[in-house]
């Protein structure tokens, strides 16, 4: 067999540049590096550390939505390429809870998209309307994959600051008038990670009339509207009167099954949205894994007793750091939804000043708010995604160093 050669006298170097695109390189900067080498350096000195900076649930997939899955991975008929829009079945399951827990009715065929996790459809979605030099309104802090998106299509970011006199929500009349009058598309996301703020009928009322007024498709991301605590239960978009003629709402299993391995989530609302979105999808994937729509389809369609456990842990979590944190000595509102507190620095700390002062001096971990966006800059935000004994454990770490 004759072995390839390059001859190096014919000017070949055996080295070739590899050039990112401007796409990749016009990311913003990773904000986590200096705390993610820091976190490296405090575990290679054998620190045991409490690790409240991820926002993925400790808790495990209750056992019937498993067992769905167990069974469906050994029927062939799912071994097949998926559809593209989803399973009927699993879409029908989506409208049925949304009528169930919403009373939002939704036409299966044409107002319900399967996604492989919401984050899939929300970074895709800016793709079927966003075109080169197009304004996206985005909310500052607020989960990254909106801005990235928006940024992938070609499409210029506004941020709209989420300020705690404002109650973390934004300010609609405080965008300039051209900046709305040039908007394409809108992000919001209530209950808000990271500032774990919920959302009043009147605001998302006000959300409708604005994107009425200057055409502006609304994607609301609802991911944790079944994290929520003391009887509170948060509504969603699509319940407000107009919200379907502006926009969609993404969902997920993630956060309400603790399915964030699993990779299934759905988008729900305005046919010709959720058309454009499948248009770009049909284009790129193949669908979600049928048995895993199988065990989504158990998950939403069973009693909801395991959600019910779920709060109940988180809601028990939530008041031990709560109250640990304000004994403390920091000040902290108590959150009505999310695995979320949204801790303001105390004086004298920048948001990675104190999650530093945090993970070198006590082993614990948390997100600094400026991660987030420049608006989150003076909080930093906890997750109660560990069990209660370590989250007492982290109070008492905490009350010892002080700041
Ligand atoms: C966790 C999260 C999601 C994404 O979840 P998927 O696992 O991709 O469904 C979306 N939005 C927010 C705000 C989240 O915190």
């Amino acid at each position: 067999m004759k072995v390839f050669t390059i001859d190096k006298d014919e000017g070949y170097s055996l080295s070739m540049i590899v050039e990112k695109s401007e796409r990749l390189k016009r990311l913003p900067p990773y904000l986590f590096k200096e705390i993610d080498r820091q976190k490296n350096e405090v575990k290679a000195r054998g620190v045991d550390i409490i690790d409240l900076g991820v926002g993925d649930p400790d808790i495990p997939t209750p056992q019937h939505i498993i067992d769905a899955l167990k069974d469906a991975a050994d029927d062939p008929v799912n071994h097949r390429y998926p559809s593209y829009s989803g399973m009927d079945d699993f879409n029908q399951a989506v409208a049925d809870w949304y009528k169930r827990r919403f009373n939002v009715e939704l036409d299966p065929q044409r107002e319900v998209i399967t996604l492989i996790g919401s984050k899939e459809g929300i970074a895709h979605i800016p793709l079927a309307f966003i075109d080169s030099g197009d304004v996206a309104l985005v909310s500052s802090p607020g989960y990254p994959v909106y801005n990235i998106g928006v940024q992938f299509a070609g499409g210029k970011t506004y941020f709209m600051d989420l300020l705690k006199e404002n109650r973390f929500l934004p300010d609609l009349e405080s965008i300039p008038p051209n900046v709305a009058q040039k908007a394409k598309m809108m992000f919001l996301n209530y209950p808000n990670n990271p500032t774990s703020a919920v959302a009043s009928d009147d605001f998302f009322q006000s959300v409708v009339l604005f994107a009425l007024r200057h055409n502006i498709i609304v994607c609301h991301d609802a991911a944790y509207t079944e994290i929520a605590f003391d009887g509170y239960r948060p509504m969603s978009f699509l319940q407000v009167e107009g919200a379907k003629e502006v926009g969609i709402e993404f969902h997920s299993l993630s956060k309400t099954y603790n399915m964030t391995g699993w990779r299934i989530g759905f988008a729900v609302g305005n046919a010709k949205i959720i058309e454009g979105l499948g248009q770009i999808k049909s284009n790129i994937d193949s669908g979600a894994f049928q048995a895993i729509q199988v065990a989504g389809i158990a998950a939403l369609s069973s009693g909801q007793s395991c959600v019910e456990e779920m709060r109940r842990i988180y809601a028990e979590r939530r008041d031990i750091l709560v109250s640990g944190l304000r004994e403390a000595g920091l000040s902290i509102d108590v959150p009505l939804a999310t695995f979320y507190l949204w801790v303001e620095v105390p004086e004298g700390y920048t948001s990675e000043g104190f999650t530093s002062h945090l993970l070198t001096r006590a082993g614990i971990v948390t997100t600094p708010g400026n991660g987030f966006g420049s608006a989150g800059e003076g909080y930093i935000r906890m997750a109660l995604t560990v069990d209660k004994e370590r989250i007492q454990e982290a109070v008492t770490r905490i009350k010892k160093v002080g700041f």
